[in-house]
């Protein structure tokens, strides 16, 4: 019972943090529609590319609130593990259709390097991505915020990536600011920059996934078996293998402990070793133990750099 209320403020948390990407994905949305509308109506590559990357950018909110539908999710029979990894699913997706975007904004680029028509720089283009840019560090800031205030890491790192995002604004300025010099190549280098953004969005958002589809480890071994030789009873830890992903992590690891140790006190020194690990690293979400009767030599078939 005593474990209700942490549970209140975690479910609150999660409302909040909804609503901050809710409004987040909502200000990508606008501002890569104002971005594409004037891209397109004055022939600015650049700006097209980087409303494309606003689209992007609000497709990767949009794993962000799968990622905390799923976290509020308990396990059940079909799924013991928790449902967590549906995020990767989406993540996958999610990098594949960035990519195919790039390719896309890729032709757009390499069609106006060879055509002929060339960008309309007025002063209105330059109040587009004036206004996209503000959107961008106000948003950043405001997450950042609230990322500190609701302790997310959804949030830490979207508002570092809505910060690189202003960047992205910058470059593109930059470039109207080169036409406006007189030299119309300016805006293919700016959208080629804007690119490379968008190249790391797809970059981030499939990285995450892969870290979870291979199995990294996400806990170093030794700081485990350091936690869990402080247990008097331990007489050796082995084969700490960890996965899963950031904030949910699975843990299982071999013990031994003395030969003539009762059951029931064995029992006992699991539960211990289990309360020490959950209360040092708090992303644990299981633990499995193996107890094994201590002998001066291991028999068992574990891989030699495991054990
Ligand atoms: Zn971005
Ligand atoms: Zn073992």
């Amino acid at each position: 019972m005593c474990a209700s209320t942490p549970e209140v403020s975690r479910s609150n948390n999660h409302r909040a943090v909804r609503r901050v990407l809710i409004f987040t994905l909502a200000a990508n949305l606008l501002v890569a529609v104002g971005k594409l509308a004037w891209g397109y109506h004055a022939n600015i590559v650049s700006m097209q590319a980087d409303g494309f990357h606003s689209f992007f950018d609000a497709l990767s909110n949009v794993i962000g609130l799968i990622a905390l539908g799923m976290a509020t999710l308990p396990p059940d029979r079909e799924h013991p593990y928790g449902h967590q990894k549906l995020e990767v699913a989406a993540s996958m997706a999610i990098g594949m259709m960035i990519l195919l975007g790039l390719l896309e904004v890729g032709r757009g680029v390499w069609a106006a390097a060879t055509g002929a028509a060339s960008p309309q720089v007025s002063p209105a283009a330059f109040g587009v991505i004036g206004v996209a840019i503000a959107t961008s560090f106000v948003i950043s800031w405001y997450e950042k915020r609230a990322a500190k205030r609701y302790d997310s890491m959804i949030l830490a790192s979207d508002a570092a990536h809505t910060f690189s995002d202003a960047l992205a604004g910058i470059a593109v300025l930059i470039g109207l600011v080169l036409v406006r010099q007189g030299i119309p190549s300016g805006d293919i280098f700016a959208a080629l920059a804007v690119m490379l953004f968008i190249g790391m969005t797809a970059y981030r958002v499939l990285r995450d996934g892969m870290i979870v589809l291979v199995d990294a480890a996400l806990l170093d071994a030794d700081a485990i078996r350091e936690v869990v030789c402080t247990h008097p009873e331990v007489r050796s830890c082995h084969y700490v293998r960890s996965r899963g992903m950031p904030g949910s992590v699975h843990l299982d690891l071999h013990v031994t402990v003395d030969p003539d140790m009762k059951m029931e006190q064995a029992g006992e020194v699991l539960l211990e070793i289990k309360a020490r690990l959950h209360a040092r690293f708090s992303e644990l979400e299981d633990v499995l133990i193996q107890l094994e009767p201590h002998h001066p030599v291991h028999y068992e078939d574990v891989p030699d750099n495991l054990v």
